[in-house]
């Protein structure tokens, strides 16, 4: 199987137009190098992306080249929307999509933080 190459970063990405104010966002968090915002189609009660404010296609991209800051930075903001949110005690489910197999819709890294129903042990739905 020949080697995945992610596309390069594209600015016209949806999430590249929330970030430069483009189109609306419903935002629950917001500091210097990552947003938070609900998503749009949401698949449980809970459905908030987390998004670094770097240009970053995927997970890929962003645990190879973004800085110490940036990537301790999203880790906390990841939390810090959780304790926010007020999940801690329920749990909730983090996700990230990557590559062909993944079903990643939009080439801009970010965390799916969902919550509010118990899931199920089956975390994997093939097509
Ligand atoms: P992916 O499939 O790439 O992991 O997830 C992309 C997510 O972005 C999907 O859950 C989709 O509903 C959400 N999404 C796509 N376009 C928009 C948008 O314009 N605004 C918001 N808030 N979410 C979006």
């Amino acid at each position: 199987m020949p080697m995945y190459r992610q596309p390069p970063y594209d600015d016209q990405n949806i999430f590249a137009k929330l970030l430069r104010g483009e189109i609306p966002s419903d935002t629950v968090y917001a500091d210097e190098r990552v947003l938070a915002f609900r998503d749009i189609n949401p698949q449980a009660p809970v459905h908030v992306l987390v998004i670094p404010k770097g240009r970053y296609v995927s997970f890929t991209d962003f645990s190879a080249d973004a800085s110490a800051e940036e990537i301790v930075g999203f880790w906390q903001a990841v939390a810090a929307v959780t304790r926010q949110l007020g999940l801690e005690s329920s749990g909730y489910r983090l996700i990230t999509n990557m590559g062909p197999d993944s079903a990643q819709s939009v080439p801009h890294f970010h965390v799916h933080i969902l919550a509010g129903l118990a899931f199920s042990h089956v975390m994997v739905i093939p097509k």
